[in-house]
């Protein structure tokens, strides 16, 4: 687990386990506890010999446990409820009588699955259910109680990975809630985390400042609990703590130069992609304000419908993420922006407004109805799967350099983007090739 940690850049210090463990899918590395995977490996050999369908198998293991819990508990008979509460550690036994033995092994297993501090489980056990031994499980204090037989015999170690996840994900969740932060948007949309699996579309450099990035790790004034250093920001006079997400969103060191390139390389891929869809003809004017409206407000793209009675805005938005909250917020907000303004004045010429936000994470995640977003601006949905990837390994590449530039100062030298491209140099790519003309409303 420390060496995982070490690879990926993540302090070995207050990191949470559970990021490591977590399955890739699920926002976290997908590296498995090696002894919690031992622990229940063993569990589920021993129940399958319980519940072979062999019958010379399956004899000569129930007739060892009974001898066991006979000799162990101390009775002349056992019957199956005696056997499930022996396996489940809940009868008092002498271990000293009968040695070491494979049911030892499966009491150790429950203990430390669920009862110990710091285990995993709310509470595992081995109970009697129709006349045969079969394993009850509850994950957390608030999840249903499930219940394994030997018909899930096959896919028994897969449900009870399954049940472990759903713990460790519970317990990261609830009680590291400002370092789970960033993994519940990950978890809304797991392809931003794909790069983990197979390195994708994210840079060496990247993924080294992502991880910590994600956990809210990343060395910065703020994160430091040393006494009597300040925790304000060492680059601008705004007097705000040096948060990550004041580096990355609002510091006035980079707000002008960087933090404006990863909006516009952003705003610069989707125009490319929206240029070669099935609304590439529609007027389209990048960054203006819009004409015959009187509106100060400049969206970033601004689609009109050559019989121009559809008005399409489209904004992008790159913010941090602050729990699935803050990107609806940042979502929202950019509705209420636009709707308000514009509505009404589209109204009274006749057309029809829809506004588009285009949220992406600026720790490399991607907000799902951004997907929506694009095949309404008349991208295809394939093009839009492709294209995830990239565009969250480019948005993290950015935020690397707008994090190191914070800390380096003007001595930073930016590395090149290998991945997801970067946008031209000036903002002549904004301007319409051709000049389209805007004709005159009369009102
Ligand atoms: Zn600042």
């Amino acid at each position: 687990m420390r060496s995982v940690k070490e690879f990926h850049n993540i302090p070995l210090k207050g990191s949470p386990l559970e990021y490591v463990q977590l399955p890739v899918g699920k926002g976290g590395l997908g590296v498995a506890c090696p002894k919690n995977t031992a622990l229940l490996t063993f569990l589920v050999t021993i129940m399958k010999k319980l519940w072979s369908s062999d019958s010379y198998i399956r004899k000569l293991y129930t007739d060892y446990l009974e001898e066991v819990a006979k000799v162990e508990i101390g009775k002349f008979e056992v019957n199956l409820n005696d056997l499930a509460e022996f396996l489940s550690d809940e009868r008092a036994v002498d271990s000293k009588l009968f040695g070491f033995n494979a049911f030892t092994r499966v009491r150790e297993v429950v203990r430390s699955l669920c009862k110990n501090k710091d285990s995993p489980l709310h509470s595992l056990k081995i109970i009697e259910r129709e006349g045969k031994l079969a394993i009850s499980v509850q994950a957390t204090e608030e999840s249903i109680e499930k219940i394994f037989t030997e018909d899930q015999e096959k896919k028994l170690m897969y449900l009870l990975k399954g049940e472990l996840n759903t713990a460790l994900q519970h317990r990261f969740f609830t009680q590291k809630v400002f370092k789970s932060e960033v993994m519940r948007v990950v978890q809304q949309h797991p392809q931003s985390n794909s790069f983990v699996r197979n390195g994708g579309k994210m840079s060496f450099s990247a993924q080294r400042f992502v991880h910590p990035g994600r956990l809210n790790q990343l060395p910065c004034n703020y994160n430091t609990w040393a006494k009597g250093r300040t925790k304000l920001c060492r680059r601008c006079a705004k007097n705000e703590n040096e948060t990550q997400s004041h580096i990355l969103q609002v510091c006035d060191y980079s707000i002008g130069n960087i933090i404006k390139e990863r909006h516009d390389a952003v705003l610069y891929k989707f125009r490319e992609l929206i240029k070669r869809g099935s609304k590439g003809h529609w007027l389209e004017r990048t960054d203006r304000t819009v004409p015959n409206t009187g509106s100060q407000l400049k969206p970033d793209l601004y689609l009109e419908s050559p019989d121009g009675k559809h008005v399409i805005l489209a904004d992008v938005t790159v913010p941090y993420e602050r729990g699935i909250e803050g990107m609806q917020k940042a979502w929202n907000e950019k509705i209420i922006k636009y709707t308000d303004g514009y509505k009404e004045i589209f109204r009274r010429q006749g057309k029809s407004l829809v506004v588009l936000p285009l949220v992406v994470g600026s720790l490399g995640t991607w907000w799902k109805p951004t997907e929506e977003s694009l095949i309404k601006l008349g991208v295809e949905k394939t093009t839009v799967r492709r294209i995830i990837p990239e565009t969250c390994g480019m948005v993290a590449e950015y935020s690397k350099n707008c994090y190191w530039r914070h800390i380096y100062g003007e001595k930073y030298i930016q590395t090149p983007m290998i991945n997801g491209g970067e946008k031209p140099e000036g903002n002549d790519w904004k301007k319409c090739k051709k000049g389209i003309k805007v004709p005159k409303v009369t009102n």
